[in-house]
């Protein structure tokens, strides 16, 4: 009930400017948004972790839109090292608009990202979007096969997915449980993580690339395990965790020589990031609420 109202309150103005407007609310952002992404990204790979940069915004409504975004990338690009892998929002690039645009501004990423070393990650959005991201992404592996792209576990679906894209010779699929609200998808938490455990199976005994992005240390098990029950590298899978939550765990990991990856999102449209992470865990919300009230 909670996590369906704050994924609400995530998609309303009035709430944004009520929320954005309190200068109580930086010091909560800051937890899990960068403010200086350069810095972080520093910070994080100075400690042996990997990091995937989120330029933070979603849902564009004209062009001009979709075109600042990709700027905003392209800018990012220039300014993060080799090895990293950036995050992407197919409605920031206008998916909304048309496929095609979102395809056309997402290479132009790609080509870029490609002539410095870094990773492109398409995200999973609203599950109406789920179609689109998966026939851009099958364009866009034409050209650019290291395009990464995420597939979230709540949805029913999402087995049949990962089964294809495991057949995929090191196609990088991000496995998550799934962060929106969605017609038909599971909502209790054992059928959530036993289609994530299914997932798994089928990632780990393929082709493709997996990257696990659960803080869940349950799953987290599961799929060490899994990856050494298929003769799995270390260099062949990675874990991913989200900026601010289990830092010493993601520490941890990379200590033992996994491949850690941290999501870190900057920029100012932070909001309805911010509400999809204290939709997550409800504990959150009440340190968010004492901030904003001062206490
Ligand atoms: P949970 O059961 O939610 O959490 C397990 C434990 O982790 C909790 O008990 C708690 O200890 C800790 N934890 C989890 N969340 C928080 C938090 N916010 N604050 C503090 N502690 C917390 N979702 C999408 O729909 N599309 C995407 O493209 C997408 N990309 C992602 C990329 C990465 C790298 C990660 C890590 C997540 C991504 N997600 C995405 C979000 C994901 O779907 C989940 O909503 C989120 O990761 C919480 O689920 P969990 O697997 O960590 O398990």
């Amino acid at each position: 009930m909670l996590r369906q109202a704050l994924l609400a309150v995530s998609r309303s103005e009035r709430a944004e400017r009520l929320v954005s407007t309190s200068p109580l609310t930086k010091d909560v952002v800051r937890r899990y948004v960068a403010d200086d992404v350069g810095a972080v990204v520093s910070e994080l790979t100075r400690g042996g972790l990997l990091v995937s940069v989120d330029h933070l915004g979603e849902e564009v409504t004209d062009r001009a839109q979709a075109e600042g975004a990709v700027h905003a990338y392209l800018d990012l690009l220039g300014r993060i090292p080799e090895g990293a892998d950036v995050s992407v929002k197919l409605t920031a690039l206008g998916l909304r608009l048309s496929e095609q645009t979102a395809l056309d501004n997402a290479a132009t990423i790609c080509e870029r990202a490609a002539l410095r070393g870094i990773t492109v990650t398409l995200d999973a959005e609203e599950h109406d979007t789920i179609p689109g991201l998966h026939s851009v992404h099958a364009m866009l592996r034409k050209e650019h096969p290291g395009v990464g792209v995420v597939v979230q576990a709540y949805l029913p679906d999402a087995h049949e997915r990962c089964a294809r894209l495991a057949e995929l010779d090191g196609a990088r699929v991000r496995l998550c449980k799934g962060a929106y609200t969605a017609a038909g998808a599971y909502t209790s938490t054992s059928d959530i993580d036993r289609s994530f455990v299914r997932c798994l199976r089928e990632l780990m005994a393929g082709a493709a690339y997996p990257m696990v992005a659960t803080h869940d240390p349950r799953l987290v098990e599961i799929a060490s395990t899994l990856a050494a029950l298929h003769g799995r590298d270390p260099s062949s899978y990675e874990h991913q965790m989200l900026y601010g939550v289990r830092p010493d765990e993601q520490r941890r990991l990379a200590a033992l020589g996994c491949r850690m990856r941290v999501y870190v999102p900057y920029g100012s449209d932070w909001y309805p990031y911010l509400m999809r992470r204290l939709a997550e865990r409800p504990r959150n919300l009440a340190f968010f609420l004492r901030s904003l009230l001062g206490r």
